[in-house]
C-alpha cells in the first residue's frame, strides 16, 4: 500500500508531522510538491520565494535520492494533480500538513471531496505551530483578542509533548523505491534562475542560521532593535517555509532560557497569535478588526505611494528600509514598523496599498503576519497600537539607528553627512543628491488624528 505526502509550507525531512504519521503508517510513501500555478501565475519572472522554495526542494529531493527514493515535483493546479497522483501510485491516503490561509483551507476542502469521492482520505495534521486553530481559547470560549493574555496561556497550557520531535530518520525504510525524475528548472516554470545563496535556503541553511543565531540569543532583548546590527535571527522566510522546525525553535530558546531567549520565544508566540487570528477572522484579508475604520477616507496620494515604494521620501530611514526590501527581500521588523507607520499616518495612503507591497517584496510574506502587522501599525487591527499613537521617523531613527550605520548602507548618497544631519538631511546645508522630504510630518500627524478620528468608535 502506498501514500503520498503532500509538501507545502513544511520543507524539511526532520521533526515533520505528516511525513512521520505518512511513514509510520505501514504504507510506502511517495513525497510530492506541486507548483501551484494558481498562486506562481501572479508573481513576477524574477522571485527570491520560488527560488527559495526551488532550491530547498533540490536538498529535499538529494536527501530522498540517498534513500533510494525520490521526491515527485509537478507544475499545475493541485485540485487536478493530487488526484491523479494518487491514481498513478495508487495511493491509499494523503498526508498533509495544516495550512490556515483562507484560500488554502478552500482548495484542501475541494481537495478531501474530490479524493473522498476516489475512497482516498486525506490525513492533515498540526506542524507549523505549537497552537493553532481554537487550540488556545478564552475561559468563555472565544478567540483571544489581546496579545498577554494570549501569551500568558500559550505558556501556561505548553507541555513536553506538544514540543516532541516527530522521529523520520529511523522510518526512513518506508519511502518507496522509485526511480530518479528531473526536477523542472525555475525558467522551465517560467521564473529566472536568480542567486539565492546569501538567503541560505533549505534545511541546510535553517541550521546554519539557527546555530549563528543561538551564539547571540542572549543579546536578542537588547539588540533587536537596530537594524544596523546583526541582533536578529533572520529566520523568518525558513519559518515561512518550514525548512526549520518550530518545535525545535522553541525547544532550544526555553533550554537556553534568560531574557533574550524569553523575549525571542515572545516573537514567536506573536507569530501564533496572528495564524490563530487569521484562522478564526478569515474576512481580515481584505477588512479591519475594527470595523468602524474599514472605511476611512484615505487620500491615497499615488505620487507618495509611488516615493514610499522606490525609497524616495526624503525620510532617509523610511528609505533605508525601502530599498533593503527591494534589494534583498528582507525588512528588519522595527523599519517595518516604521516604513508601515509613515506610509499610513504620514502620507495617509491605505495600509492595504502597503500590505499588497510587502506582500510581493517580502521573502518571508506570511499573509497572517503581514496582514496582523500591518492592521497593528495602520491602528485598525487586533491589539493594535492606538490610532494616536504616530511614530515620528526623526526620533526613530535618532534612536534606533542612532549613527545612521544602517542608513548609510542603504542611502549611499548620504554616507558623507555626520551621524547629528543623517536623520533629517534637509535640516542642515551640506549639499547631497537626496529628495527634499514628501511631507511635514506635524502637519501630517494632525491630519492623520483628523482622518482616523472619522472612523466611528
Ligand atoms: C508591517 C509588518 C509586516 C510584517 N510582515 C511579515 C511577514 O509577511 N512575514 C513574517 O514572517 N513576519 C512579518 N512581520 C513580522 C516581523 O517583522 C518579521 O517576522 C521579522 O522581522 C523577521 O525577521 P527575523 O526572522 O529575524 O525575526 P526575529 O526577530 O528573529 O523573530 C523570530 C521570528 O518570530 C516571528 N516574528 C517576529 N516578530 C513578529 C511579529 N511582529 N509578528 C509575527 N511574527 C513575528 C517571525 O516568524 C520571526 O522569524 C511583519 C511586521 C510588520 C510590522
Amino acid at each position: 500500500m502506498t501514500a503520498l505526502l503532500w509538501l507545502r509550507r513544511d520543507l524539511r525531512l526532520f521533526d515533520q508531522a505528516a511525513l512521520h504519521h505518512a511513514l509510520t503508517s505501514g504504507k510506502q510513501v511517495v513525497c510530492v510538491f506541486i507548483f501551484d500555478s494558481t498562486i506562481l501565475a501572479p508573481l513576477p519572472r524574477r522571485d527570491r520565494r520560488v527560488a527559495f522554495i526551488w532550491h530547498s526542494l533540490k536538498q529535499i529531493k538529494q536527501e530522498l535520492n540517498r534513500h533510494g527514493s525520490d521526491l515527485i515535483v509537478r507544475h499545475g493546479d493541485p485540485q487536478q494533480l493530487i488526484p491523479e497522483l494518487a491514481l498513478h501510485y495508487q495511493a491509499s491516503a494523503i498526508y498533509t500538513n495544516h495550512d490556515i490561509e483562507p484560500q488554502a483551507i478552500q482548495r484542501d476542502g475541494k481537495i478531501a471531496q474530490r479524493l473522498a469521492k476516489l475512497g482516498i482520505p486525506l490525513h492533515d495534521f498540526k506542524d507549523q505551530t505549537i497552537f493553532e486553530k481554537d487550540d488556545i481559547l478564552t475561559q468563555s470560549g472565544t478567540m483571544y483578542q489581546v496579545f498577554t493574555p494570549y501569551k500568558r496561556a500559550w505558556l501556561a497550557r505548553l507541555n513536553e509533548p506538544l514540543l516532541a520531535s516527530y522521529p523520520i530518520q529511523p522510518h526512513l525504510n518506508q519511502l518507496k523505491p522509485l526511480p530518479m525524475e528531473a526536477m523542472p528548472e525555475l525558467t522551465g516554470l517560467g521564473f529566472e534562475n536568480i542567486d539565492v545563496a546569501n538567503l541560505q535556503p533549505g534545511m541546510d541553511g535553517g541550521e546554519i542560521l539557527f546555530n549563528d543565531f543561538c551564539q547571540r540569543i542572549e543579546q536578542y532583548h537588547l539588540s533587536r532593535d537596530f537594524p544596523g546590527i546583526k541582533g536578529v535571527s533572520y529566520l523568518s522566510v525558513h519559518l515561512r517555509f518550514g525548512s526549520v522546525s518550530i518545535r525545535e525553535l522553541v525547544r532550544t530558546a526555553l533550554q537556553i532560557g534568560g531574557p533574550g531567549a524569553e523575549c525571542w520565544l515572545s516573537e514567536l508566540i506573536w507569530r501564533e497569535f496572528y495564524q490563530q487570528l487569521l484562522w478564526h477572522r478569515p474576512e481580515l484579508v481584505s477588512h479591519t478588526f475594527k470595523t468602524h475604520y474599514d472605511e476611512l477616507p484615505f487620500p491615497n496620494n499615488r505620487d507618495y505611494f509611488s516615493a514610499w515604494c522606490a525609497g524616495h521620501t526624503g525620510f532617509p530611514i523610511v528609505d533605508a528600509a525601502m530599498r533593503q526590501l527591494n534589494q534583498t527581500g528582507f525588512m528588519h521588523n522595527r523599519l517595518r514598523m516604521i516604513a508601515a507607520s509613515f506610509l499610513v499616518k504620514d502620507l495617509l495612503v491605505d495600509w492595504r496599498w502597503g500590505e499588497q507591497y510587502f506582500a510581493h517584496h517580502l521573502n518571508d510574506f506570511d499573509l497572517a503576519s503581514n496582514n496582523g502587522g500591518w492592521q497593528w501599525a495602520a491602528s485598525t487591527g487586533c491589539d493594535a497600537q492606538p490610532y494616536f499613537r504616530i511614530f515620528n521617523p526623526v526620533t526613530q531613527s535618532q534612536r534606533f539607528d542612532p549613527q545612521g550605520e544602517f542608513i548609510r548602507r542603504y542611502c549611499p548618497e548620504l554616507a558623507h553627512l555626520p551621524d547629528k544631519a543623517i536623520h533629517a538631511p534637509w535640516l542642515c546645508d551640506i549639499h547631497c543628491h537626496y529628495p527634499a522630504p514628501l511631507v511635514d510630518h506635524a502637519q501630517q500627524r494632525q491630519a492623520a488624528l483628523a482622518l482616523f478620528k472619522q472612523g466611528i468608535d
